[in-house]
């Protein structure tokens, strides 16, 4: 259970099993837990004594081991298309990203699950920050507590709330699956957010073993970050590929969804210019996705400095989406948004104080190159 740096107990964290067994522990009934979720996640309150059907004693009772703490917004920005981008600032004094898109009929939130990622797949800046840490609970739901709070005070800047969201922001979710599972299971109970298991979206670089354990515990909807149809080329751009290959990925996902036939696995495929968006590839994904239930969400590259990565052009995009269409393969190009922002995929970098060093290590490599180079034109 989360507690704050005070001590209490952090009741922005709490899932209704988990709030229950806290008024339990006050020898109140378990619909209190209904009512203060009420109070938290729907009328975004952070004051116990707003809880105004809450008796005087009892509030009193839960100021003393418990508090309402989400993270703080240290700056927020809003892109010429809409998109805004906040970045939350922790106790710690690391720094995450979360991201809404407004849409016509929706509005998706782009929530974080850690401090930068250890997998650092090489067309992504999240992971050339490094890692710091797992986000906890708190973190995780006070994303979405900020955006619907925040989304609320300025009704008619947007059209919509929060009707989606996707684990997609800063880090990868199933390395912090406890977490990232109760911040689910908060955001689709009826008392808090109430989503639609469809509307919420865990995507995963492929963590095999971890995917199999979160079809039996949650129900949400999964994308694959797959962008590669062949492992020589996926071991480069999702190192995690060489732990968990092609083949048992393919499998968990063909099985992913069996008990629900109209449900699909989203396949993510970053579209890099002259890398994985040749005609082969498209041939080489068209066979790998043979009889897995799943949608290709063609991403044009988002770049950000030093990456050696370019975006295909759209005419590659294109041709590459009617490759797959005409193989019967539901895809749909993905709409770059915030990208004035560095609020795209990919770029969400907070501050990270790396724990891996890996800034450290890229800086070196860069300036030994430079140095090589220098000695080679000067001989
Ligand atoms: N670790 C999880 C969650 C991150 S999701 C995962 O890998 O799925 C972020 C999505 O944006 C992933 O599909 C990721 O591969 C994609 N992405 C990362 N960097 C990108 C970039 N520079 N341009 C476009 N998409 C990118």
């Amino acid at each position: 259970m989360t507690t704050t740096q005070s001590g209490k107990i952090n009741l922005l964290g709490l899932n209704r099993q988990a709030m229950q067994d806290f008024f339990a522990t006050l020898g109140e009934k378990s619909y209190r837990a209904e009512q203060a979720l009420k109070w938290i996640h729907f009328h975004g309150i952070k004051d116990i004594d707003a809880m105004t059907n809450f008796s005087k004693s009892l509030r009193e009772k839960m100021l003393t081991v418990a508090e309402i703490r989400p993270p703080e917004i240290a700056f927020e920005s809003t892109a010429p298309d809409g998109t805004h981008k906040w970045v939350i600032k922790l106790n710690d004094g690391n720094c995450i990203e979360t991201v809404f898109i407004p849409e016509k009929t929706r509005g998706t939130l782009c929530v974080s699950s850690q401090v930068g990622c250890i997998l650092n797949c090489d067309f992504c800046s999240t992971g050339k920050q490094g890692f710091s840490r797992n986000l906890e609970s708190a973190e995780i739901i006070g994303q979405v507590w900020i955006a619907a709070r925040s989304l609320s005070e300025n009704k008619g800047t947007h059209d919509h709330a929060v009707t989606n969201v996707v684990m997609m922001g800063m880090g990868e979710p199933l390395l912090n699956f406890d977490n990232v599972v109760n911040s689910m299971s908060i955001m689709l109970d009826d008392f808090c957010y109430g989503l639609s298991k469809r509307r919420v979206t865990l995507s995963t670089a492929g963590l095999v073993p971890a995917m199999k354990q979160l079809r039996e515990v949650s129900d949400v909807a999964l994308a694959v970050s797959l962008h590669a149809p062949n492992d020589e080329l996926r071991n480069v751009l999702v190192p995690i590929n060489k732990k968990y290959p092609l083949k048992e990925l393919m499998r968990v996902c063909k099985d992913y969804f069996k008990d629900q036939p109209r449900r699909y696995v989203t396949m993510e495929y970053v579209m890099l210019a002259g890398v994985n968006d040749q005609p082969e590839h498209a041939k080489q994904l068209i066979a790998l996705l043979k009889g897995v239930p799943s949608k290709v969400n063609l991403i044009p590259f988002n770049p950000f400095p030093n990456t050696i990565y370019k975006r295909s052009d759209q005419a590659t995009i294109d041709h590459f989406r009617e490759t797959l269409m005409a193989a019967n393969i539901n895809c749909i190009t993905r709409k770059t948004r915030g990208q004035e922002i560095d609020a795209a995929c990919g770029q969400l970098v907070g501050q990270v104080q790396d724990r891996t060093r890996r800034i450290e290590r890229l800086q070196k490599r860069a300036l030994k190159q430079e140095q090589t180079a220098d000695l080679q034109s000067a001989s």
